[in-house]
């Protein structure tokens, strides 16, 4: 019986990087969130910290 391949399921983080219009796509270090596979740059978390510092960068405050 052919046991199924490594290659036939490839975990990979999903995550749209909208400044390079392309997905992230990398596996290393890759889990499972609810939003997704994610890599540890772009968990939830991590892209909420990002956007909001992004956020604060472009908003005038003066
Ligand atoms: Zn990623």
């Amino acid at each position: 019986m052919p046991e199924p391949t490594a290659g036939t399921h490839v975990s990979h983080c999903t995550h749209w990087i909208g400044a390079k219009r392309r997905r992230c796509h990398t596996t290393d270090q890759v889990r499972p969130y609810f939003t997704g596979l994610c890599c540890p740059a772009h968990t939830p978390a991590a892209v909420h910290a990002t956007h909001q510092a992004q956020g604060a960068a472009s908003c005038p405050t003066s």
